[in-house]
């Protein structure tokens, strides 16, 4: 899907934002190994830390729905800044990008900068961590 269209999506995603504390809405769209596109919203909760972010909403619909990896990440918030994933996130995305894939963060108004998951998180918590080698 062309860059143009993605921000399109995005921004209709948005509005399913459920975030009546904060009023931050962040949409998120996850391309799968499958080559579709996923899509999650920032999802409140009284008990604030039962909120899930955009991004862990969205891949999880993509690894619930058969896939094993995560090609490019797309994320826009309703802010005119660049806003970053939160280091949860970007611990749940390195589970699953691709090496050679991308995160990708728009502006409210259409502006975009393009990072490898590398330059966002220095040394994530990763498989062979777990085994005593
Ligand atoms: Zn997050």
């Amino acid at each position: 899907m062309e860059i143009e269209k993605i921000f399109n999506n995005l921004n209709i995603l948005i509005n399913n934002s459920y975030s009546p504390y904060s009023n931050f809405k962040v949409a998120a769209i996850v391309e799968g190994e499958d080559e579709k596109f996923y899509q999650g919203v920032n999802i409140e909760n009284a008990s604030f830390g039962a909120t899930i972010c955009a991004e862990r909403s969205a891949i999880s619909s993509c690894i619930s729905s058969g896939n094993k990896s995560i090609k490019n990440v797309y994320l826009l918030t309703n802010m005119d800044r660049f806003i970053y994933p939160c280091g949860i996130c970007l611990q749940f995305i390195s589970e699953f990008l691709d090496s050679n894939g991308s995160i990708y963060i728009f502006t409210k108004s259409k502006e975009y900068k393009q990072y490898k998951l590398s330059e966002l998180i220095l040394a994530p918590f990763i498989k062979k961590d777990l085994k005593n080698e």
